[in-house]
């Protein structure tokens, strides 16, 4: 349980979220969900993701199968 991903809260300072997050500060945005703090923007790597860590795990874990991997 200890490895669910933690929500970043949207007041989270961009630079910081960056460094938990493992992307560039220019690529934090909201989730499309929660509004927490997700790599929303660009491309390369880490792949963005428009639903934040927290949200896919919730998604797998409730069984839907597969989290949200594309779009804008
Ligand atoms: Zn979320």
């Amino acid at each position: 349980m200890s490895d669910t991903p933690r929500r970043l809260d949207p007041t989270t300072d961009a630079s910081s979220a960056a460094i938990i997050l493992g992307c560039e500060p220019s690529r934090v945005g909201p989730c499309a969900r929660c509004r927490g703090l997700t790599i929303r923007y660009g491309g390369g790597i880490p792949r963005a993701m428009p639903v934040c860590p927290a949200c896919q795990a919730e998604s797998e874990a409730s069984g839907t199968g597969s989290a949200v991997r594309s779009g804008r």
